[in-house]
């Protein structure tokens, strides 16, 4: 296998590629960069009525996914010598960061479960040790958008994705920092000039400035972003 090889588990795989069959993603996926399959949990269900979820037990609002059809779909989609990691999207899980991104997109790819309803059994959590994975702290309706979310992340900075691999590096985040404003042609917006500095070619100058807009903007909007100096 080469390139990065997704393979999604969800009860919605007509949600795939979707977004990322176009624009970048879409064109990195017919060059081959990277690959993705979807795995129908329903498919993998054993009574007549092809049941995924049942009660919670103690209680409560709600269907929860059975752990024993997840379980059969995961050891079907990733047997036991498939080094990807298994991701569960979860608004219980860690917050998606650039540096796990970074880290994802450098490895084989991954499989994703997507969850539905108020969750997944969490003995299948345990037993497969699925990587629960937030996109924020807001809740979805399903796990689809958010591992389309994950994916695109990833899938952008696959080798010879991106044309220029300059804009990867100096992107929000890459630095601890929120990128600083662009501007474009035409050089006067509803009576708003460009930034003089941006016209003024004095490189050095550029970079400063941009550095200190990224400073303040982060300053402004993210102060927890930038770390305390430990002495
Ligand atoms: N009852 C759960 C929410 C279930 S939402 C709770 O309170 O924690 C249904 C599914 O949507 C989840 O299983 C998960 O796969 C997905 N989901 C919802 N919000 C998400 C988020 N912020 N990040 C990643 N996945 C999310």
């Amino acid at each position: 296998m080469t390139g990065f090889h997704a393979t999604v588990l969800t009860l919605y795989p007509e949600m795939f590629p979707g977004a990322l069959g176009h624009s970048l993603a879409g064109r990195a996926m017919q060059a081959g960069s990277w690959s993705l399959d979807t795995v129908q949990i329903r498919d993998f269900a054993t009574d007549k009525h092809r049941t995924v979820d049942d009660t919670p037990a103690g209680g409560g609002a709600g269907m929860v996914m059975r752990a024993d059809v997840l379980a059969r779909a995961i050891d079907h989609a990733s047997p036991e010598t498939d080094n990807r990691p298994r991701i569960l999207m979860s608004p219980r899980g860690k917050p998606l960061t650039q540096a796990r991104v970074r880290e994802l997109a450098a490895g084989p790819g991954a499989v994703i479960l997507c969850g539905r309803f108020e969750g997944v059994d969490q003995r299948v959590i345990d037993a497969r040790g699925l990587e629960e994975i937030s996109i924020g702290d807001y809740i979805l309706s399903g796990g689809e958008p958010a591992a389309l979310v994950l994916l695109d992340a990833v899938v952008r900075l696959l080798p010879g994705v991106m044309g220029n691999e300059e804009s990867g590096v100096q992107e929000s985040f890459e630095n601890g920092l929120l990128e600083h404003p662009h501007y474009t042609r035409p050089a006067e917006f509803e009576g708003v000039a460009i930034p003089e500095i941006l016209t003024s070619g004095n490189h050095g100058k550029i970079a400063a400035w941009r550095r200190e807009q990224s400073e303040s903007l982060t300053a402004e909007r993210r102060p927890d972003l930038i770390q305390p100096v430990t002495k």
